[in-house]
């Protein structure tokens, strides 16, 4: 049985932003509007996950940490009319097979907080204490009764940027929840949860970018898309920077994808990608909801459909805008209300170089590792 439930875990938590992700995703699940996150040796010495969400009744706990548990799910039928990031209750039972966990929690209901310990699946103890509303996580030493997979990790820094690649698509794509991120000390993404996706934008990619954006607003039947996209002017040398999200879930689809730069062709040099930060809300029985949640991969019924209205959806925002580049975004005011303290937009360099259009790929690639560096140094 231990075998069979570290072979299971694996199959969702393969690394630290496995674990983050679907932490986080419950927090949003229990209806948290503020969500923090602090790691230590990127992720696998800690991971804390603190929101101001529902809370867990105190005898939902044990049951929680069994496998395949939802509170998410009644029946098969209800897969179809899933709304929430987590339905298949594997995150829990997995993360707790490989780790040390600590679990502190309390609803609104109750005067008095639970914390639940449990290390490598077996529970250790279980207590009243007194705690805030909400859920705090605490994952201490990730894969230490799994020493291959540890092996498999990559150094504390990459991992955090896996960790922190995980809290910026969070953020896009919440808007609504004030998001923070805070590795090794260091407060690395910090969102107001004002609901503005041009703040979220700001905050995390700077000023180059929030200066240059176009609203993506469209329907078609019962389809839509919204969100933002960059002018061509903002390009880059990978896909990096195209970001969608499904139902409010981050995917990687060539269809999408091709939709995108057709709809900027033209506009963009070759080899070059725009940046996006598109939600796409379609209905569940138009796409495979039953794809595995860890994995970014999603199947349409009708794609030839999906792929005219994200096509067309970009084309019109592109030809309502005007696409010549400001000679110094300095000229053009941002309106910064309520912009969200970050620290230094450090992804704007890339963006600087193309405008002056010498980047090459090293030099891309060069930078982006600096601003790694820079960015997760403690
Ligand atoms: P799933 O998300 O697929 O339901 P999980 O294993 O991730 O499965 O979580 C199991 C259950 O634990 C959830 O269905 C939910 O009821 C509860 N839960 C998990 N995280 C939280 C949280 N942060 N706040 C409140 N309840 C939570
Ligand atoms: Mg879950």
């Amino acid at each position: 049985q231990d075998t069979i439930n570290k072979i299971a875990a694996g199959e969702v938590v393969e690394r630290p932003s496995s674990v983050v992700k679907e932490l986080v995703e419950n927090s949003i699940d229990a209806g948290a509007t503020a969500v923090s996150v602090t790691i230590a040796g990127g992720g696998t010495t800690q991971i804390r996950v603190t929101d101001n969400g529902t809370g867990f009744d105190r005898d939902d706990l044990d049951i929680a940490f069994q496998k395949n548990t939802t509170s998410k799910i009644r029946c098969a039928e209800d897969l179809m009319s899933v709304q929430s990031l987590g339905f298949r209750g594997e995150a829990l039972s997995s993360i707790a097979a490989v780790s040390k966990l600590e679990l502190i929690t309390k609803t609104k209901n109750e005067l008095i907080g639970t914390r639940y310990i449990i290390h490598g699946g077996v529970k250790q103890e279980e207590q009243e204490v007194g705690c805030p509303d909400g859920t705090t996580f605490v994952v201490n030493d990730l894969f230490y009764n799994t020493p291959v997979r540890r092996k498999f990790l990559k150094s504390a820094m990459t991992e955090a940027g896996y960790v922190n690649d995980v809290m910026e698509r969070i953020a896009l794509s919440n808007p609504n929840v004030s998001i923070k991120f805070t590795n090794n000390g260091k407060l690395i993404i910090n969102t107001s949860g004002n609901g503005k996706l041009s703040d979220v934008v700001y905050g995390i990619y700077g000023r180059e970018i929030a200066a240059e954006l176009c609203e993506v607003n469209k329907t078609a039947g019962e389809l839509s898309i919204h969100g933002l996209i960059a002018k061509p002017v903002i390009a880059r040398g990978n896909r990096n920077f195209e970001n969608y999200f499904l139902n409010g879930r981050y995917i990687k689809n060539p269809l999408i994808s091709k939709a995108i730069e057709e709809a900027y062709r033209g506009y963009m040099m070759q080899n070059k990608y725009p940046f996006t930060a598109l939600m796409l809300h379609i209905p569940n029985e138009m796409f495979d909801v039953n794809v595995h949640p860890a994995k970014l991969e999603v199947r349409f019924v009708e794609e030839n459909k999906i792929f005219k209205a994200v096509y067309h959806a970009i084309k019109n925002a592109l030809l309502g805008n005007d696409l010549v580049a400001e000679s110094s975004a300095d000229e053009k005011p941002l309106e910064r209300e309520n912009v969200p303290v970050s620290n230094t937009p450090i992804k704007k360099g890339l963006f600087e170089i193309f405008r002056g259009g010498k980047a090459d790929k090293a030099v891309e690639e060069n930078i982006k590792e600096e601003n790694n560096l820079r960015k997760l140094q403690n």
